[in-house]
This record gives structure tokens, C-alpha cells and sequence, in this order.
């Protein structure tokens, strides 16, 4: 069995509510959307068997992420997340929310769900992704990237004001042009906005 990765490595995680932990990431190929401000080189790749993944990992980190790309293209996620977890290893499946598979998610120990709003250029997932979600708060965050103020009034519709898990990423390059005095003002108070730490720091 293979499995086709862009890479495997170390880090710190710098999205959402996991922002500073140290993981190990496992970066799959290929994604069934383009954003336009995608900052994912994912196309390269190669085929690696399963004993290959599990020796690259840095056994000392508790969580190993599933990054892509989109890992739920992976035909044989299961199977790899099964053995994660007989390595004492736990699952942050990171899902541009596109494709909904029951046995994955409940397999997972957290869900961070992307739903793209209207400056990606494919606003579009799957409502069962974010149905489960708000079925799992205690296991899930829902994630919004934001470039402006039409993102933000994207937000403001699909927003589930008992859901406690929901992110505001501002989209890197627009950052420092945002407005989050007026933002504030529109958004509940059981939203986090955080920027992408990693690469404020300099690592990936
Ligand atoms: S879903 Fe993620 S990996 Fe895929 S194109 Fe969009 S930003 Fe890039």
C-alpha cells in the first residue's frame, strides 16, 4: 500500500486553537480546489509505503497532522490513521471541508475544517463536514480565511452563534490591511481571529 505525500516533517502548528504545539505534519499531493491565494506547494510528490511514513515521524510529538493538498483524497487515510494511533500517536485531520467520510472523522482526534469564503475563488464544501462539526464542538474548529470585508460578511451567514470553535484566519498577505476595529463590531464573541504564527515566525 502507498501513499502519495508532498512531505513529512516538524514543526509548530500555526493555525487555530492548536496554534504553538509542536507536531509532526504529513503533507499529502494533490487538492480538488485551487485558491487563489493558496500558499501550498503540493503538486510534487512521492509514493511512500506505510513503514517508510511511520519512521519519518518524530515519535517525541504527541500529534501528527493530516495536511494537504486535501488528505480526504487519500484513498487509504484509514488504514494509515489506524496505525498513527497504534503508535500512541493523535490525528489532526486538516480538510479543506469538500468531503465528508464518517469512518475518517470519527477515527480523527480533532477536525479543522476550512470553509472557503468567497476571495479563495471556490467557495463550496460539503454541509455534512460542518454539520458534523457543530454535532462535535468538543473535537472540531470551523475555519474561515479572511482577505475582506466580503469574507467577514461571509462569515456572518454561515456563523452558528452556539458553535464555540470558530476561527478567523486573516489571509497573510492582507493582514496588516484589515480593518479589526470595524470587524470586532460584527462578529460574536465566540470567535478567535488568528494569524498564521508559523509563518510570522519564519518556519513552515
Ligand atoms: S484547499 Fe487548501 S491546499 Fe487546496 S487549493 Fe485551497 S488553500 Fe490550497
Amino acid at each position: 500500500m502507498k501513499f502519495k505525500i508532498n512531505e513529512i516533517f516538524d514543526s509548530i502548528q500555526g493555525e487555530g486553537l492548536f496554534v504553538g504545539t509542536p507536531m509532526n505534519f504529513i503533507r499529502f499531493c494533490s487538492c480538488n480546489l485551487k485558491c487563489n491565494w493558496c500558499d501550498t506547494d503540493f503538486h510534487d510528490g512521492r509514493e511512500m509505503g506505510l513503514g517508510d511514513v511511520l519512521k519519518k515521524l518524530n515519535k517525541a510529538w504527541a500529534w501528527v497532522s493530516l495536511t494537504g493538498g486535501e488528505p480526504m483524497l487519500e484513498e487509504n487515510l484509514k488504514v494509515l490513521i489506524d496505525s498513527l494511533h497504534e503508535n500512541q500517536l493523535k490525528i489532526l485531520l486538516e480538510t479543506n471541508a469538500t468531503i465528508f467520510d464518517e469512518k475518517v472523522f470519527e477515527r480523527c482526534d480533532f477536525i479543522s475544517a476550512d470553509i472557503k469564503p468567497p476571495s479563495s475563488g471556490n467557495s463550496v464544501w460539503d454541509s455534512k463536514v460542518m454539520e458534523y462539526c457543530f454535532r462535535n464542538p468538543g473535537k472540531s474548529q470551523l475555519k474561515i480565511v479572511i482577505q475582506n470585508r466580503g469574507d467577514v460578511k461571509f462569515f456572518q451567514e454561515v456563523c452558528q452563534k452556539d458553535y464555540p470553535n470558530w476561527i478567523l484566519q486573516p489571509e497573510f498577505n492582507a493582514m496588516r490591511k484589515l480593518d479589526y476595529g470595524k470587524i470586532l463590531n460584527l462578529i460574536p464573541e465566540n470567535v478567535r481571529i488568528i494569524p498564521q504564527v508559523h509563518r510570522i515566525m519564519g518556519v513552515r
